[in-house]
């Protein structure tokens, strides 16, 4: 597996990115919220908030780690994947395998819902507060492990919203490369 290939960095609006799915940083009640969250409602439309509260109903929410999916509505991507993240509480509430889950766990329903392409914000670094540098670890290792085993994915975008956390992703996938040997 190429990781440069296959794992691409972004700077900007994840609602812009058109791939199968993107992935919304939710909270627990699937209702919507600020940060990108917001940004992905206000863009897509109500469709997605109806997509959410079928899934309410159904299941009451969604914990923190897991995923949903739901219409993407109006914006280019197909579907919208939810995950919650954890809220950093200075790495005692088990947040870093959390964290990982969330990745795990949104591109194994991406995978089952045939999605070729995902775009990831940077869950958990906004009001959740998770380091940056280490949510990045977090992030990039855990997409490569997903990416490795499985050949239905052509391409993973990490979206990043400022200047400094793009620099901290591009930070880890190039320690990613450079452990996993691989350009
Ligand atoms: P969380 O509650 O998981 O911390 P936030 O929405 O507060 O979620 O922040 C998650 C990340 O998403 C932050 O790095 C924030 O800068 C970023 N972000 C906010 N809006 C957008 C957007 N439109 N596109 C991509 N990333 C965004």
């Amino acid at each position: 597996m190429n990781i440069a290939q296959k794992i691409e960095l972004r700077l900007g609006d994840i609602t812009k990115v058109d791939v199968d799915a993107i992935v919304n940083a939710a909270n627990s009640s699937l209702m919507g919220g600020g940060g990108v969250d917001g940004a992905i409602h206000r863009a897509g439309g109500p469709d997605i908030l109806e997509g959410c509260r079928a899934i309410v109903a159904r299941q009451g929410g969604c914990k923190t780690g897991e995923a949903v999916i739901t219409t993407a509505g109006k914006l280019p991507a197909r579907f919208v994947i939810h995950t919650v993240g954890p809220v950093w509480q200075g790495g005692t509430k088990n947040e870093q395998t959390l964290l990982a889950n969330c990745y795990r766990n949104a591109l194994l329903l991406a995978i089952k819902n045939e999605c070729r392409s995902v775009a990831f914000p940077n869950i958990s670094t906004g009001v959740y507060r998770f380091p940056l540098a280490y949510a990045a670890e977090i992030a990039v290792n855990t997409v490569w492990e997903v990416l490795s085993h499985t050949n239905q994915l052509d391409k993973v975008i990490l979206v990043c919203f400022d200047a400094a956390s793009y620099y901290l992703v591009e930070q880890a996938l190039v320690a990613l490369k450079k452990e996993k040997n691989n350009n």
